[in-house]
């Protein structure tokens, strides 16, 4: 027989993907022999099975499910039925991948109106009608959908009659209490289930369906969490955090979760439950105060987490309960945390010999060092600037933007162009689309654990919660302190590594490099196959990459180097000249300015691979089109506006992309090439004339014909010889290589490797010219594409490894026949993207090549694409 529910002591931590993290944890720490409450796990098996067939749960899963509160009754000592003995459990979902707040939890269920009578004798009156409420509330709220909100209103009217606070209530008045929240219930034609069987089989369905509640999905699409996996449902028996003082409730992480260090970092709160810790309607205090207050629990608290990071190894994000004055571990994971916080943790780790450096390797996620390198606000005017505001530093980073209200809100700025600043008492998980799209995020409520606090570091963007300085009114549209009040669409800048909020815009500047970063990534370059070099041709691009660890430069677009406004002029003269006496005069200059660059670009970076790829873009680029700069350019050239204005519409292309570019402008103008490569080899022989060993590695763009490459190779070699000669150089090695961009160029690689020196794969354009989607307008379509399913990712931005990936592996193999020592690299813009790097690594890619501030999480991402190749 197939079994839906496992009790606690039954699974271990590597049955994840059936009893979801939390349940798998759960029953972990039971093996463990940490104090944690009873109870059992509906698989996210059973979820599935019963979002796809609702009868499911009647034929297969309640009688099991009797069987399992049986087992609790017996190991609880107490009763889920009867009015004596109350077991009271929780529900709580718990999918494979951690996603907090998404879905639902209910607490106290159990509870009626005759054993709140029973608990009431057992505790106190103000508490047993306590938790009945919130069980009304939360019953309510997920399973029939009625508003947490409109439960808050009738507590508040209750209060203002009878002129006293909630937990002064006599008998009568909780009950009359209780009714008031039952006639909500009616009136959204629903009754409160009085038996605690009904309520469990109802929470349950209710935290099965909330895998499909809006809000997950977003957060699935978010993290790429797939939408079958379903989520585990646990139910155990209830401890009570808010039963006195002797009793509390807290999140506490092993170490600090926004920089690593290694020191208790958390809140709790005394008499509470847990939802109002995550919620941040009452202000938690640090963790640290606890061994005051409970001392011997706090010692205990101590070991438990000190086992469990042991146990795990890694850090712990821990959830308790303390019920007069005992000791519950209700929850463990691994705890999300920042980019910093993450580096030095996995730093701190290896030191404390808790991990291996490929361990290390493997926890940390690419894409989470780009936030390491994200920006700061610039020291200087920083230090000038004065804070009008200041709340925890929940989440690092520095961002500027215009204040919004509503994610609605944020979403529609957005859309606009605008960067926004999330400002709000406090967030929700209804709030996830606004949170996303904004550059901040402020709260002036919650502490380091609120859900702004937890969310905002898991997407890296930068968050201050709690700023209570501030008045937040989001009917009025307005934030206030006692100094300022700002409206919509006013600039804020908030600093979320000091919890600092300053009015009107600040700059900001990228983070300095850390040692940390330096240490973790040379572990990286230890493991890794391929290299990663850098797509750069300006001298602080160059600089940058190599501070970021780029073992060379695999594409420096020569085009750019044109773009001043000296060059551009000659660049002009040359495409618009009349004689040939022109042309050389233009080229000349041209050939100066070139060989200048090259000289620094070598210099830059010594002995380390370099490519240099020859002019690509169609001719009319470099033209003006605007009547008003025509006219200027007709004016310096000594040229009639009117003929100027034909020759420049006669170098107009239907499709510029298909037509008059890459090598087809070598061919027609082979003076380019020319000039360009003598200025390579002009430039290289001064360098080795400086001792400097540079081999230049020259690079012909878009070849699609072995002849096109033929002829070109031919015409420079004519060229450098000449140059050698006339330089009266000796010979020194030098490459000639081909961009693959062309699915053409793929299907006939074998000819083009008995021809090159090199091949490096132009992904951008073999992606728009396989495809056929363009690739400066795929931005028109690609949204409604991955709306509606036709497409999941964008293949400018994720290799395409069904099509696009083919072709390179066919080509690869191709012309490894041929030539088995053939260099190859990428340095399109998948080149850089962690999730296109293992297909690389597996079809024997020498290099990837990307720009340099991708070049950290390129090189962790090949790292980990070793490692992963080698243990499979
Ligand atoms: C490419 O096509 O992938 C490439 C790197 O060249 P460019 O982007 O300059 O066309
Ligand atoms: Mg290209």
């Amino acid at each position: 027989m197939e079994k839906w529910i496992y009790d606690f002591s039954e699974g271990r931590s590597k049955d994840k993907a059936l009893l979801g993290g939390k349940g798998a944890n759960l029953a972990e720490m039971t093996h463990l022999g940490l104090p944690v409450p009873s109870g059992f796990t509906l698989t996210t098996e059973s979820c599935m099975r019963y979002l796809n067939d609702a009868t499911f749960f009647e034929k297969h899963l309640a009688a099991e499910l009797r069987t399992a509160i049986k087992r609790l009754e017996v190991e609880t000592n107490k009763t889920f039925g009867s009015d004596e003995d109350l077991l009271l459990v929780s529900v709580r979902s718990g999918a494979v991948f951690s996603m907090p707040g998404m879905m639902d939890t209910i607490l106290n269920l159990g509870l009626n109106d005759s054993r709140v009578r029973t608990l009431a004798e057992q505790t106190n009156l103000s508490f047993a009608y306590d938790c009945y409420r919130r069980l009304l509330q939360m019953f309510g709220d997920v399973v029939y959908g009625i508003h947490k909100e409109s439960f808050n209103v009738l507590l508040i009217e209750a209060e203002k009659a009878n002129n006293k606070s909630v937990a002064d209530f006599n008998e009568q008045q909780q009950v009359s209490l209780i009714e008031k929240y039952k006639e909500l219930f009616s009136k959204h034609k629903k009754v409160f289930p009085q038996q605690p069987m009904d309520q469990l089989k109802e929470a349950i369905q209710a935290v099965f369906h909330s895998w499909n509640n809006p809000r997950a999905n977003v957060y699935r699409e978010l993290h790429g969490i797939a939408h079958d996996l379903g989520t585990a449902v646990n139910v155990q028996e209830m401890v009570f955090g808010n039963s006195g003082n002797e009793s509390g409730t807290g999140v506490v992480f092993t170490r600090n979760p926004s920089t690593g260090e290694n020191q208790l970092f958390g809140e709790f709160l005394l008499d509470a439950q847990g939802e109002d810790v995550v919620a941040g309607i009452r202000t938690p205090q640090p963790i640290q105060e606890l061994s005051e207050r409970l001392p011997d629990v706090y010692q205990d608290f101590l070991h438990y987490a000190q086992m469990l990071e042991t146990h795990y190894k890694d850090m712990q994000d821990i959830e308790f309960t303390v019920e007069n004055g005992k000791l519950f571990i209700l929850q463990t994971r691994n705890g999300k945390r920042t980019a910093k916080a993450a580096l030095k943790i996995a730093t701190d780790l290896v030191a404390e010999k808790k991990l291996t450096k490929e361990e290390a390797l493997m926890r940390m996620e690419p894409e989470m060092i780009d936030q390491l390198i994200h920006p700061i606000f610039e020291p200087t005017a920083l230090k000038k600037a004065t804070a009008f505001a200041q709340g925890l530093p929940a989440s690092p980073g520095a961002a500027t933007g215009e204040i919004v209200f509503t994610a609605e809100k944020a979403k529609e700025r957005h859309e606009l162009g605008s960067k926004v600043i999330l400002v709000r008492q406090e967030t929700s998980p209804e709030d996830i689309e606004g949170m996303i799209v904004s550059e901040a995020i402020v709260t002036s409520r919650g502490g380091m654990t609120s859900h702004a606090a937890v969310v905002a570091r898991g997407m890296g963007t930068c968050c201050v919660t709690g700023s209570e300085a501030l008045t937040i009114d989001e009917e009025t549209k307005t934030v206030t302190t006692k100094d300022v009040r700002l409206t919509e669409g006013d600039i804020l800048s908030v600093n979320g590594n000091t919890g600092e909020i300053y009015l009107g815009e600040l700059p900001t500047v990228v983070a300095e490099n850390n040692q940390d970063l330096a240490l973790f990534l040379s572990w990286a370059n230890e493991v890794a196959d391929l290299d990663v070099r850098a797509n750069a041709e300006t001298l602080t691009d160059l600089r940058t990459a190599l501070d970021f660890g780029a073992t060379g430069i695999g594409l420096a677009r020569t085009e750019h180097m044109f773009f001043g406004e000296e060059r551009i002029l000659e660049m002009r003269r040359l495409i618009l000249a009349e004689n040939a006496q022109e042309m050389a005069t233009a080229l000349t200059k041209l050939l100066a300015f070139q060989e200048d660059d090259f000289y620094q670009m070598f210099q830059t970076i010594q002995e380390k691979p370099m490519v240099i790829r020859l002019l690509d873009p169609p001719m009319h680029e470099f033209l003006p089109h605007d009547p008003q700069d025509i006219q200027q350019l007709a004016e310096k050239l000594g040229q009639p506006v009117n003929e100027l204005t034909t020759k420049i519409e006669a170098l107009k292309e239907t499709n510029p992309m298909l037509g008059h570019r890459g090598c087809r402008l070598g061919i027609t103008t082979p003076e380019i090439y020319q000039m360009q490569v003598k200025a390579i080899i002009q430039s290289a022989i001064r360098l080795r004339q400086e001792g400097v060993p540079v081999i230049p590695e020259i690079m012909i763009p878009l070849i699609a014909e072995k002849e096109e490459l033929v002829h070109l190779k031919t015409l420079l070699i004519e060229t450098i010889e000449a140059t050698f000669n006339s330089q009266n150089s000796s010979l020194f090695p030098y490459e000639i290589g081909t961009m693959i961009e062309l699915p053409r160029a793929c299907l006939i690689a074998d000819q083009l490797a008995e021809q090159a020196d090199f091949f490096s794969f132009g992904t951008n354009d073999l992606t728009q010219m396989t495809y056929g989607f363009s690739r400066d307008d795929i931005g028109k379509f690609i949204n409604r594409y991955q709306e509606k399913a036709i497409m999941t990712q964008d293949p400018f931005q994720h290799l395409d490894q069904q099509g696009v990936g083919q072709l390179i592996k066919l080509a690869v193999s191709n012309a490894r026949r041929i030539k088995p020592e053939l260099s190859i690299g990428i340095c399109g813009e998948v080149g850089g993207d962690p999730q296109s790097i293992p297909f690389f690594q597996a079809i024997g890619i020498d290099y990837v090549s990307c720009s340099p501030y991708r070049i950290p999480a390129a090189r962790l991402a090949v790292a980990q694409a070793a490692i992963r190749s080698r243990r499979s």
